[in-house]
């Protein structure tokens, strides 16, 4: 029998390559597509759990969908988080499935399908590690027709081995393994031939990647330049300790890849650095912002932030925020500390008041909006090389995409002008978040 299936993905890109995965293989499976919630039988919710709120949210979804009368699997970290427990906070959930557990879902919803007609099949818990990690690449096997055509994410690492002390990932993604080069070359020139532009690498610290041999990242940046067909390599994320002379040198032999990194700092105090483990103090950070700006001025930096986090004074925060400035990045992503059961900082007290919080992430969007909006600013008037993603999210009759450095540039759509097609694009209007200009043939 075929269900018609729908994927509801909340987290991370490592969450959306996850879910285009476990769509190809349904698919393969002989189950299609639905248009939306409303009218799939089976739902997945690909679920995140880094914060307390972002697991919330995908409970919250399963319990609606359960009681629109769905069949429906959790899937992915706060599955993995809750193991058994999900089943008494959701007693009518079918499956629970973690990250590295996925390629079994079309056998388990083989399985509901086999179960006598009026009978409640069993239930699934499919958590842990598992033998080596499978289904990297399933989302290949999309024949559908839905596979996206312009960009795709590739992954290169799996898990972490990093301990962060607020964080989680490594305890509901597993131990760090990094996937043989030649099956990640292999899957870009098949991506690649199959009209993909833009690939996305992907790994919690790419940087520490090692392929054969134990040859670092930048070779595999390397490799990827030859690519025929392919036109932009980016990665994410990074830890300033991977930002090496052979990187930059990568950069400057390899145009195709992008000039932007993200490049968590989590902090701009060194005492909360070390209290979380992040293995650098503010000045290498900036150290290594320094390096990739004098070899590229342009260069573009986005970060994420956690503001809150145990014991994190006023002059912390302040330092975090002047970090910010001199970094100057170009976007940045702030999150509201949340304490993760079983990390360290959780035996830590969580001594920042709320409303403290609310205010710290205040402040920084407010200064990012402006920060983003001068940057933006300085380039009014200049060339940008714009790979075309279609109409814009926000304004149907312009489109946009995006410059080298993840910058969002919108145009009038001009005839001649396809999705995946790179245009030039000279600039008239910075905004915090957008470039608005006009092709210019
Ligand atoms: N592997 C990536 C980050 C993955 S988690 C890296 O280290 O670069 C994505 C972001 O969520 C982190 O960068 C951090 O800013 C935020 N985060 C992680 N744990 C958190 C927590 N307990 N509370 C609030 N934010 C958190
Ligand atoms: Fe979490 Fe740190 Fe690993 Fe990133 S590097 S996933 S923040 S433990």
């Amino acid at each position: 029998m075929s269900l018609r299936f729908h994927i509801h993905t909340y987290g991370c890109q490592m969450n959306v390559r996850d879910s285009e995965a476990v769509a190809a293989m349904l698919a393969a499976a002989g189950h299609v597509r639905a248009e939306g919630e409303e009218d799939a039988d089976l739902v997945i919710v690909n679920s995140c759990t880094v914060r307390q709120k972002a697991e919330e949210k995908a409970v919250g979804k399963v319990g609606n969908l359960i009681a629109a009368g769905k069949i429906v699997g959790l899937a992915g970290c706060a599955a993995e988080r809750m193991g058994e427990e999900v089943f008494r906070r959701l007693p009518k959930l079918h499956f629970a499935v973690g990250p590295r557990q996925l390629w079994r879902i079309p056998a388990i919803v083989a399985e509901f399908e086999s179960a006598p007609p009026g009978r409640r099949p069993r239930r699934v818990l499919a958590v842990g590690a598992g033998e080596l990690p499978r289904g990297l690449d399933a989302h290949l096997a999309a024949a559908d027709g839905s596979f996206a055509a312009v960009q795709s994410y590739v992954t290169v690492m799996v898990g972490c081995d990093n301990r962060c002390s607020y964080c989680i990932v490594p305890s509901v993604r597993g131990r760090e393994w990094c996937r043989p080069e030649t099956e990640i070359v292999a899957e870009v020139k098949c991506l690649a031939a199959r009209g993909v532009k833009e690939v996305c690498l992907l790994g919690q610290s790419v940087l520490r990647y090692r392929g054969d041999g134990g040859r670092a990242f930048p070779h595999l940046l390397r490799e990827l330049q030859e690519v025929e067909g392919l036109e932009r390599i980016r990665f994410t994320s990074a830890h300033p300790a991977g930002c090496t002379e052979e990187l930059i040198a990568a950069y400057r032999d390899c145009p195709k890849v992008c000039r932007h990194l993200h490049l968590p700092v989590q902090s701009g105090s060194d005492r909360i650095l070390k209290s979380m483990g992040r293995r650098y103090d503010r000045a290498e950070y900036l150290d290594a912002v320094a390096r990739l700006r004098a070899f590229d001025p342009e260069f573009a930096l986005t970060t994420d932030v956690i503001v809150g986090y145990p014991g994190e004074t006023d002059e912390d925060f302040e330092a975090t925020r002047s970090l910010m400035e001199e970094a100057g990045f170009d976007n940045a992503f702030v999150f509201k500390y949340s304490p993760r059961p079983g990390t360290r900082a959780a035996e830590m007290a969580d001594d920042v008041p709320a409303a403290e919080k609310e205010r710290r992430d205040q402040v920084l969007l407010a200064d990012q909006e402006r920060r983003g909006l001068e940057r933006n600013l300085r380039l009014v008037g200049s060339l940008r090389a714009v790979l075309t993603e279609g109409p814009s999210k926000r304004n149907r009759e312009r489109w946009s995409g995006r410059d080298s450095g993840n910058r969002i540039v919108v145009f009038p759509p001009v005839d001649g002008v396809s999705v995946g097609d790179e245009v030039k694009v000279r600039v008239a209007e910075a905004h915090a978040q957008i470039l608005v200009g006009e092709v210019v043939k």
